[in-house]
């Protein structure tokens, strides 16, 4: 099978290699649409160097058909179109016992510690793997994992009916967040973002209010659209160092941030805020059990990924599409890679 490959940071090729063997609790997938992710990003930067053994086949986002069903696998059907959960936990560790396997210890995810999805066939064990149901496409399918993402972090954000919600970052990931909050109940969500397209899509897809932080401060902007009080949950996904200070400053006292964008930089803020706000800080991290219920919530129209696709490329054109990325050559939300 074709395979696109990370030989080394930032040389990729496609390579003909072996389709993976399947074992008895497992099911092999043929790869239909795969999103390319801001992690997949990072492999190919050369990050997270102890994970990821030369050649790596990155990628967790994806939708595909199955193609062979391992014996235990009595619940899927060679020909069942699905996506699958791309974390593999252990089970056993003190976070898996307490119901928390999206934070194992010996946590491993397609695309990084194991073989991942820009290959034209991949394997997952049969337990991780949902059908796609009716009113659902392969090619949305594909975004349910940054859906599943954006779901578990609002969630963890504890939205409730009329709560006014920030998310700060308007990439794959907070244009998902926006959405979703706007779903769970949010009766204004105020996206901020530094690119202006990006925050005219965020209007599109259902913010109410807009904010460029390069054009005037936030916290004063979040104060003033909130009558002096401050947001109820703000839900950081840019990474961006001075984000968590900001999002703290625009925090409505006993509210709450949820913190999902990864930062590599040492982070300098004034942490009076919490004391005097009793603010909660919160770490969201993947998915626990969120696959299903984005699959509905996809299924039924209410998450729309549509405006979200920019760009659908072959397998080779994966390299340049990588490219694009890192280099930000075009304005490219999410790349779907169809092997
Ligand atoms: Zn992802
Ligand atoms: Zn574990």
């Amino acid at each position: 099978m074709k395979a696109l490959r990370l030989h080394e940071p930032k040389l990729l090729k496609v390579d003909e290699i072996d389709e993976p063997k399947i074992n008895d609790d497992e099911v092999l997938i043929k790869v239909r649409y795969a999103g390319i992710c801001g992690t997949d990003l990072h492999v190919y930067r050369g990050a997270m160097r102890d994970r990821v053994k030369y050649p790596a086949i990155p990628g967790h986002e994806f939708s595909g058909i199955i193609a062979k069903v391992g014996s235990k696998i009595t619940w899927l059907s060679e020909g069942d179109e699905v996506v699958a959960n791309p974390v593999v936990s252990c089970g056993r560790c003190v976070a898996c016992v307490g119901g928390r396997p999206n934070v194992c210890v010996n946590f491993k995810i397609l695309g990084v510690d194991i073989p991942g999805v820009f290959a034209e066939y991949v394997k997952v064990r049969g337990d991780k793997v949902y059908r796609i149901p009716k009113g659902l496409s392969l090619r949305n399918a594909a975004l349910v994992e940054p859906f599943s993402v954006a779901v578990h972090s609002c969630r963890k954000a504890g939205i409730e009916p009329g709560d006014v919600v920030v998310v700060i970052g308007q990439g794959p990931i907070g244009l998902c967040v926006t959405q979703v909050a706007k779903h769970y109940g949010a009766y204004k969500v105020i996206a901020l973002e530094v690119i202006e397209n990006r925050l005219e899509l965020a209007r599109r897809l259902g913010a109410d209010e807009v904010i460029n932080p390069l054009r005037v401060d936030p916290v004063k902007a979040v104060k003033e659209l909130t009558d002096g009080v401050g947001a109820d949950r703000v839900i950081e996904t840019s990474g961006h160092p001075v984000a968590l200070g900001q999002a703290l400053g625009m925090l409505r006292p006993a509210g709450r941030v949820v913190v999902v964008g990864l930062c590599f930089e040492e982070v300098k803020f004034y942490s009076y805020p919490i004391v005097y706000k009793e603010a909660e800080i919160v770490g969201s991290r993947v998915y626990i059990d969120e696959f299903p219920r984005t699959l509905n919530l996809m299924s039924k129209g209410y998450l729309n990924p549509e405006p979200l696709i920019t760009h659908e490329m072959s397998l080779e054109e994966g390299i340049k599409a990588f490219k694009i990325l890192d280099e930000k050559l075009e304005d490219a939300i999410k790349i779907l890679l169809k092997p």
